[in-house]
């Protein structure tokens, strides 16, 4: 059932964008599914899901979406990405597939598929300051890193190691990981502060 707060769109032409919508009624929000640029028009803020980047590149190119999204990104529209949608709202990407495109916004850089073979997925805990307790149970899936960070950009958490899996700028957030699927609600809930 649609809530009464803020009408929010996911990007649904590829990904488990059924699971953010899920989560997003859930805290209460009014969320739809976009494929087409009026739909967009008509949602004040969009979560971009996990799936395959370079495939969803290509379907907001084919889909007519793309420059419509990088407009309202660029004006300001709250906008959060997992794995896939990161990698969508990236300045940069290394490790794409020839003629991949990102749609921007965060001023990262991010490597896709950067646990190769061994280490595909895997889960993991991570204390999210901002976030505060408990930490963050993490299920990172095919999943890239964010390798360096420009000075518009500001992390949000890191693996043990050192490594940065969610970057905020402005209105804009994104994860390595996905926490549509472990019942971790505060990314959303963080999003939907913004309205
Ligand atoms: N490896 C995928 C990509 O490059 C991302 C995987 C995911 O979203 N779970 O887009």
């Amino acid at each position: 059932m649609a809530g009464s707060g803020p009408r929010v769109g996911v990007l649904a032409l590829q990904g488990d964008f059924r699971e953010h919508l899920l989560v997003l009624r859930e805290l209460g929000a009014d969320a739809v599914p976009v494929r087409r640029e009026r739909e967009l028009d008509d949602v004040a803020g969009l979560v971009i899901p996990g799936g395959e980047s370079s495939v969803m590149d290509k379907l907001t190119r084919m889909f007519g979406l793309a420059e419509p999204l990088k407009a309202r990104i660029a004006a300001g529209m709250p906008t959060y990405g997992t794995c896939a949608g990161l990698i969508m709202l990236a300045d940069t990407v290394r490790d794409a597939i020839t003629g991949q495109q990102t749609l921007g916004g965060l001023d990262i850089v991010v490597r896709r598929n950067a646990f190769g073979n061994q280490n595909e997925s895997f889960e993991t805990d991570i204390a999210v300051a901002e976030l505060g307790e408990p930490p963050v149970h993490a299920v990172f899936i095919r999943a890239p890193v964010v390798e360096s960070v420009g000075p518009a950009a500001r992390v949000l958490a890191t693996l043990d190691d050192g490594r940065v899996v969610a970057v905020e700028q402005g209105n804009i957030l994104g994860t390595a990981f996905h926490p549509e699927i472990t019942h971790e609600y505060r990314f959303h809930a963080r999003f939907l502060e913004r309205f």
